[in-house]
């Protein structure tokens, strides 16, 4: 077939008719100077509608009978004078527009010296879902990696990250700070006895009892198997014996249901203070050891690394 400029335009608005990428042309005053099918569905509007429309009467025909493009606003004419500090700014630009239907597009507007503009706007949702998708896969794996599966509270990772940077703020602010570990008292005969299913309530009731007997700003996680941690910031040494002694209460003295089962689990806390002398794993290990101490004494109770003579 010869080439023909001729032919080729003609069968360029051939395609542009029916292509599903919608094409607009407006004038140098904003009005519309033609549009393909694809460009009036995206607005949910005939042909005879979009007739030397404004850009301004087509938004508030999208944002009055809410069709078409979303229109995220109170007041539209606020929308449009906004909008108009973004339009005819450059000779090219490139934006997303999601649809009330759920669709995608991405709008270009191209000026032309004589300040004609060819918008074109190219279906994406495939790509938004697929990106909505992924977005939402990745905050579940973070989630995943800093969240214990069974208890749902911080990680033992996560838990560490949190107290050596709330640590270095106590640090900063001179204020002290105090950490507690606790460990369940004769677990394993708790699953021995009961099997670890219930085991496995009890540790979940355990975290949310201990959760909800803290400020919202403690910093608490499942530190291991049956092991639990709580920093506390800007705390004296009153004030953190008086937190592990609730903790120790509200486990000791109300039972947990696992099953048909009512079990009495009881907690041993090692308390270790710092008022900006310690850092964290120095602090773990004082805590660590207090909590030694608390079960040497005999368990279900809290005891407090400053004051121990060995
Ligand atoms: P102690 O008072 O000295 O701490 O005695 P204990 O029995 O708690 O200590 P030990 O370390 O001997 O046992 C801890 C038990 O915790 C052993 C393990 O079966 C149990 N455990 C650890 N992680 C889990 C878990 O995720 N689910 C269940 N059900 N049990 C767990
Ligand atoms: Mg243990
Ligand atoms: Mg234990």
């Amino acid at each position: 077939m010869a080439f023909s400029q001729q032919k080729f335009q003609q069968k360029l608005l051939e395609f542009i008719d029916v292509c599903n990428d919608g094409y607009a042309i407006l004038t140098a005053d904003d009005k519309m100077l033609g549009c393909n099918q694809a460009f009036c569905d995206i607005f949910y509007q005939d042909q005879r509608k979009m007739q030397e429309i404004s850009f301004d009467d087509l938004m508030r025909l999208a944002f009055f009978e809410r069709k078409g493009i979303r229109i995220e606003a109170d007041d539209i004419e606020q929308w449009l004078s906004q909008a108009h500090q973004l339009r005819r700014q450059n000779p090219f630009r490139l934006f997303e527009v999601d649809l009330l239907d759920g669709r995608w597009f991405l709008f270009s507007e191209q000026i032309l010296p004589s300040g004609e503009m060819l918008i074109q706007a190219k279906e994406i949702t495939k790509q938004k879902v697929l990106e909505h998708q992924l977005h939402s896969k990745v905050a579940t794996l973070s989630e995943l990696a800093l969240t214990d599966e069974l208890t749902k509270v911080a990680n033992r990772r996560c838990f560490v990250d949190s107290v050596e940077a709330e640590l270095a703020r106590c640090q900063r602010m001179d204020k002290p700070a105090a950490l507690l570990l606790l460990d369940l008292d004769f677990f394993k005969s708790v699953n021995d006895t009961y099997g670890h299913q219930a085991g496995d309530e009890v540790l979940k009731a355990t975290a949310n009892r201990i959760k909800k007997a803290l400020r919202e700003y403690d910093i608490f996680g499942r530190i291991g198997g049956e092991e639990f941690a709580v920093f506390l910031s800007e705390t004296d040494p009153a004030t953190a014996l008086h937190v592990a002694e609730r903790i120790r209460v509200i486990l000791a003295d109300f039972p947990i249901k696992a099953g048909i089962a009512e079990l009495c689990v009881t907690t041993s806390i090692g308390v270790a203070l710092t008022h900006g002398e310690s850092d964290f794993e120095e602090l773990y290990l004082q805590a660590d050891s207090a909590l030694y101490m608390a079960k040497r004494n005999g368990r279900n109770r809290a005891e407090l690394f400053s004051l121990l003579s060995d």
